[in-house]
């Protein structure tokens, strides 16, 4: 898609870290590293986000998502663990509006913050599971 930075990565218009490629998906340093290794997993055909992605191509890109992680856990000194996060939205602090999976190892004496801050009760965790559930 025109305009679209990982479009264009795709293309070897723009540089990048490659970390693997393969016919439907690559992966790259995040050019602003949360943690050290932060990595970028990237499905070649243009979709905006998670919603509007086939599924076929989701699973590929979680799969290779796993295969990093686990390459990072052997790979990476000092390395404890690792987020796998998507951003789904603008509102979700999405950015880039193609779709892609951030592989985030984790570091004892890192400081990247994961977890909010209200831990909310019982019952309001329970309806909202519920909710959540009628729509699977
Ligand atoms: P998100 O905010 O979930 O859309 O994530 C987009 C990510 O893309 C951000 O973490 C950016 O640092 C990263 N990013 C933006 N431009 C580039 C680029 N040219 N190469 C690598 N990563 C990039
Ligand atoms: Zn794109």
């Amino acid at each position: 898609m025109e305009n679209c930075i990982f479009c264009k990565i795709v293309l070897g218009q723009i540089p990048s870290y490659k970390v693997y490629e393969d016919d439907e998906i690559i992966a790259f340093l995040d050019i602003s590293q949360a943690t050290k290794g932060h990595t970028l997993v990237v499905p070649k055909n243009h979709s905006s986000d998670l919603l509007h992605i086939d599924s076929t191509t989701l699973s590929k890109a979680i799969i290779i998502a796993q295969k990093i992680a686990s390459s990072m856990m052997l790979s990476l000194d000092g390395i404890k663990g690792i987020n796998i996060i998507n951003n789904c939205g603008v509102e979700a602090g999405q950015s880039i509006m193609h779709f892609h999976i951030h592989v985030i190892p984790r570091y004892s004496s890192d400081d990247f913050v994961m977890h909010g801050s209200n831990p909310g009760n019982v019952n309001d965790l329970l309806k909202i599971s519920e909710i959540i559930k009628r729509n699977i």
